[in-house]
């Protein structure tokens, strides 16, 4: 398996051998991040999928070019979270080969809520968050006026699925997956782990050459997701350096250990930074700059905001910043000067 991270990627519709039991594949994202790896793994009696592209048409192509080549049908499909360039294929597969979805309870639940939409309840607490990170109304009303965007790339969701419990392990074919659990980039996040393959199928919580999207959203501005997504983290720290990273996105890596570290520094400088920031009051708007060195289009600024706000919150749950409501409503971010 030596030369595995110098194989260059396979084009969507073509399979590229990792090993007897694993392939890897890719699907294309209409995004600046262009593709996402798909794994298949030998199951009993044909191959199980491990992550499933958008729901486009591209990606349903790409997937019957792929299974036409395999040497036995579709068994199960497997999500590693709910975002919809894993998620998105998901119905579509289950569906069509009438076969059974595996995720985790969480994952699952958020992707139906997500799916359903917000049913006719107003959107002003949404409106509010990027308010009070110091956007104007224009900016305001170009985050709001969504419209369903997860459904416009997300297959219907099966209405039944199989439990992943992080910190088990599930029999797929001849080998043993370990379920290891990643916060903070979606709340429930499952990597599959193979000792005796060495090998981990990651999903987006550690990937080479990037760094995963951390975000507190709008859906809960509050939360922490940095602070569980380094305490998750820890697991991969302790996996081989032997074992084989195989990330949804970019090439496989070994050394999983020192990629972690990488991410670790990563996201304490960006800390240290924001901290040396807020020598006087900021805003999140003020603060985007610290965070991000080049011009963002809208979308791109949609998770630059929600990872600003987790670095914060990071930051005030620590007690390093305090953060305050000034008279417009917007939050202050400053350094908390008591500790
Ligand atoms: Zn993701």
């Amino acid at each position: 398996m030596d030369n595995i991270t110098t194989l260059s990627p396979p084009i969507p519709g073509e399979i590229c051998s990792i090993n007897d039991a694993v392939l890897w594949c890719r699907m294309p994202l209409p995004l600046a991040l262009d593709h996402i790896n798909v794994y298949l793994v030998r199951d009993n009696g044909g191959w199980a999928i491990i992550d499933c592209g958008m729901a486009t048409k591209a990606t349903k192509a790409a997937w019957a070019d792929v299974i036409a080549q395999l040497d036995g049908p579709i068994t199960r499909v497997l999500v590693t979270h709910m975002h919809p360039d894993h998620i998105g294929c998901a119905g579509y597969l289950t569906e069509l080969y009438q076969v059974d979805l595996y995720m985790s309870q969480t994952e699952y639940y958020a992707a139906r809520a997500l799916f359903a939409g917000n049913q006719g309840t107003d959107n002003w607490q949404d409106k509010q968050y990027y308010r009070r990170a110091g956007f104007n109304e224009e900016q305001v009303q170009l985050f709001t006026q969504g419209n369903g965007g997860f459904k416009k790339v997300v297959s219907p969701m099966p209405i039944s699925f199989n439990r992943l419990i992080p910190g088990t392990s599930l029999l797929i074919g001849d080998y043993e997956w370990a379920l290891l659990l990643g916060c903070g980039h979606s709340p429930e996040h499952i990597s599959f782990y193979c000792k005796a393959l060495d090998i981990c199928i990651g999903g987006d919580q550690v990937l080479p050459q990037i760094t995963p999207n951390i975000g507190a959203y709008s859906t809960q501005p509050n939360s922490n997701p940095l602070f569980y997504y380094f305490e998750t983290l820890q697991t991969f720290a302790n996996l081989p350096q032997t074992t084989l990273l195989l990330p949804s996105h970019k090439t496989p890596i070994y050394d999983i250990p020192a990629r972690v570290e990488e991410i670790h520094t990563h996201h304490h400088i960006h800390l240290q930074n924001l901290l040396a920031a807020c020598e006087q009051p900021q805003t999140v708007v003020s603060l985007l700059p610290v965070l991000f060195h080049r011009e963002l289009g809208q979308h791109e600024l949609f998770f630059a905001v929600a990872e600003c706000i987790a670095h914060l919150n990071y930051l005030v749950y620590n007690e390093q910043l305090e953060k305050q409501l000034d008279e417009n409503d917007v939050f202050q971010y400053r350094i908390n000067r008591l500790i």
